[in-house]
């Protein structure tokens, strides 16, 4: 009977069983190395995921095995949501390779690209087909993800933002004064039409935060973070368009009061220079965490220990131009009460970050 009842136990806690065989309340977070796009796995206590961004099409579908290789590691069989934050084929172009991997039950986005260039309408007509034969829904400021034991919030979507602060937050921003809009000179330099249109959202669990935005622009920064700040403070930045110095606003960082930055870029991809500058300059920063090593920045990467994937990477290792080497994941774990551990998976270093005012 005893023997009968612990298999019974076993096959309830199946779902929310880690592929380390320990049951688990947490909150799971994947940074996928995606080469300078980029694909983020969160993974709910109940099993249920949610996929932002899918990583670049081509390359036999490289990115869309990273995911898969990281919804392996968490026990998902499925993406329950799928949310890609602009159609820019860093981020859209890897959901056709995933489809083919593993069911993607609903697509979020944006709605429409705002992209007239023909190669990227026909990119998003691609993606239009996929999600035509799912769920999918449009998503705007305010709204909520659906995920049991999480709260998800849409704080800008189809270049608007918040229209009024989410609770707890909407407090005067000191670091508006003095903000800098970037002109017309790095705005077509940029292109950054469907970036500004980014989903962002804030993803609670317990007294847990973090916040992922996409591409979205610093222009977009400054309505959504000023005169107040509508988003309040997070443990967790998932640094934005992979650490672009077009994104990334003072009025940003400083006001997020983040305790640990994450940042997929790419060798070449991001990693801006002035990102780095800027937070090293948030008191609150613990630690910056990459998952690449920014050729730009020089002296300014972490210590490797910090690096997800330190190869000076070209462009390819292959003669037929495809990148195959490992890559390695950021892998975050929060749980209820705000505390939380990012772990290198290249190098298995890991370091924990007590809940605030907690041990
Ligand atoms: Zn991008
Ligand atoms: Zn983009």
């Amino acid at each position: 009977m005893r023997i009968a009842l612990a298999a019974t136990l076993c096959v309830a806690l199946a779902a929310t069983t880690s592929t380390h065989g320990q049951a688990r309340d947490t909150l799971d977070i994947y940074v996928i190395d995606v080469e300078g796009g980029e694909a983020t796995l969160f993974v709910a206590p109940s099993g249920e995921s949610l996929l932002v961004d899918t990583g670049w099409p081509g390359f036999d579908g490289r990115d869309a095995d990273r995911i898969v290789a990281a919804a392996r590691d968490a026990g998902v069989s499925q993406i329950d949501h799928l949310v890609v934050t602009h159609f820019h084929t860093d981020h859209m172009g890897g959901a056709a390779h995933l489809a083919d991997r593993l069911p993607i039950v609903t697509y979020l986005d944006h709605g429409t690209t705002v992209d007239q260039a023909e190669g990227p309408r026909a990119a998003f007509e691609r993606y239009v087909t996929l999600r035509t034969g799912a769920v999918h829904r449009a998503v705007a400021p305010g709204d909520q993800v659906p995920i049991d034991g999480l709260d998800i919030r849409v704080i800008a979507a189809g270049g608007e933002v918040l229209a009024t602060p989410l609770a707890g937050a909407g407090q005067p921003n000191p670091h508006c004064d003095g903000f800098v809009f970037h002109g017309a000179d790095i705005l077509s330099r940029y292109g950054d039409a469907e970036d500004q249109q980014s989903v962002s959202a804030v993803v609670g669990f317990g007294e847990f935060r973090a916040v992922i935005m996409g591409d979205l622009t610093w222009n977009k920064e400054h309505p959504l973070m000023c005169p107040t700040n509508k988003v309040g403070t997070v443990d967790l930045y998932l640094v934005s368009h992979h650490g672009s110095d077009t994104s990334g606003s003072d009025a940003l960082v400083q006001a997020l009061q983040p305790r640990v930055a994450v940042m997929n870029n790419g060798p070449t991809k991001g990693g801006g220079p002035r990102t780095f500058e800027s937070l090293s300059r948030v008191a609150s920063l613990g630690d910056l965490w990459q998952n690449h090593y920014a050729v730009a920045a020089g002296d300014a990467n972490r210590q490797e220990s910090f690096i997800a994937n330190l190869q000076d990477f070209d462009g390819a290792n292959e003669a037929d131009g495809i990148h195959r080497d490992a890559a390695y994941w950021t892998h975050v774990r929060a749980t209820r009460d705000g505390a939380f551990t990012v772990t290198n998976s290249r190098n298995g270093f890991s370091r924990r970050y007590p809940a605030r005012g907690g041990q």
